[in-house]
């Protein structure tokens, strides 16, 4: 049987992305076979089609760091078929084959049965990237979040825009920092109280320590802007390092750990372990406001996906942008 997928080949070192019709006999080795129905664009979807940093390792590729589907067999006992399952993480789309496909072989190990109320769109709009959000909100509420706003970075892609909703439906008042002011209504309806240029954080601290502004912060951006927000947390605050949209290097100081007791939280969510998953999805499936995400999520076909790739990487995405892999 062939199906749709969309193929990674290497020439030269130069990676090209196209729609191509594979066999069965080609997928990997797994214990679980599912029909995909939606995966997502995610910023290391970007670098792996456009082959930064050496994520992969081996082409031809199938990419899609994740994916939502329906199981059409599987020899483990803990799935069945038309089990409704979702995946993130553990390193698919990147050496093992992903979710940019009509079919997937997988590890049992790597999936979580979909919450009753959670449908496989909805679970794809949320995807690796709200995933990671909530695991931040998780680690910023396990130490303890202060009285003044939560500082949300990197606000109009995927990771903030699912946390800024998150934290605004968990109670919280949310500070939204961009660098796109265009996008002031938009964070404003997912639910930013405050809009912080981007500017304005990424200039690198003029000292060890600035006046509290912020009871937390969900960060996606590194580099600078988390060594300026470090300085700028209240007493005892936590900072949820979750990204490196303006670059990895971290130029701070001991002091606002020792003076300040700030906590710099580091988040991983392709391999954290199963219970964190399931209970992070339980919380989503309590909290999302199904209307707001949709109102975030742009969903594309098989096609456009090659081209996307540039475009988050060059910071023009949007909120969350699902890919139906059957279109
Ligand atoms: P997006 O591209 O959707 O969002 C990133 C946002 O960061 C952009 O929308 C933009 O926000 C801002 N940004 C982009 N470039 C720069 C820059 N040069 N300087 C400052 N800000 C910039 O990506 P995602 O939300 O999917 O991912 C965000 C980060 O989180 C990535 O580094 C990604 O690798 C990481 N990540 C980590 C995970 C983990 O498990 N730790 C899981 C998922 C993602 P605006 O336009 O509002 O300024």
């Amino acid at each position: 049987m062939t199906f749709r997928a969309v193929l990674l080949t290497q020439e030269e070192k130069a990676v090209t992305a196209e729609v191509a019709d594979l066999d069965d006999g080609q997928l990997p080795e797994g214990n679980v076979s599912v029909e995909v129905s939606y995966s997502t664009l995610n910023y290391k979807d970007g670098m792996i089609l456009n082959g930064i940093g050496r994520l992969v390792r081996d082409y031809p590729h199938v990419p899609g760091i994740d994916f939502s589907g329906v199981v059409s067999a599987s020899s483990d006992p803990r799935y069945s078929e038309g089990d409704r399952v979702v995946l993130t993480g553990w390193r698919v789309g990147e050496v093992h084959w992903g979710g940019y496909s009509e079919k997937a072989r997988v590890n049992a190990d790597w999936l979580v049965k979909l919450p009753e109320g959670v449908s496989e769109l909805d679970a794809m709009a949320v995807g690796t990237a709200g995933l990671t959000s909530m695991l931040a909100m998780q680690a910023l509420e396990d130490h303890g979040v202060g009285s003044a706003p939560v500082l949300v970075t990197g606000a109009a892609g995927g990771v903030g825009s699912v946390g800024i909703h998150l934290l605004s439906r968990a109670g919280y008042e949310v500070a939204a920092s961009t660098g796109r002011p265009e996008t002031s209504d938009y964070l404003t309806n997912l639910g930013a109280s405050q809009i912080v240029a981007r500017d304005e954080l990424s200039e690198p601290p003029s000292g060890p320590l600035s006046s509290e502004r912020w009871g937390g912060c969900i960060d996606a951006v590194g580099d600078t802007t988390l060594a300026h927000v470090l300085t700028e947390m209240q007493y005892g605050a936590s900072v949820a390092a979750c990204g490196l949209a303006g670059g990895n290097a971290l130029d701070t100081t001991v002091i606002p750990f020792l003076l300040r007791g700030v906590n710099l939280l580091g988040i991983d969510s392709v391999m954290c372990p199963f219970e964190k998953r399931e209970s992070a999805w339980a919380r989503l499936d309590e909290l999302l406001d199904r209307e707001v995400l949709s109102e975030m999520t742009t969903v594309v076909g098989l096609e456009e996906v090659p081209a996307l790739g540039s475009e988050i990487l060059a910071g023009k995405v949007k909120g969350r942008t699902v890919v139906d892999v059957r279109n």
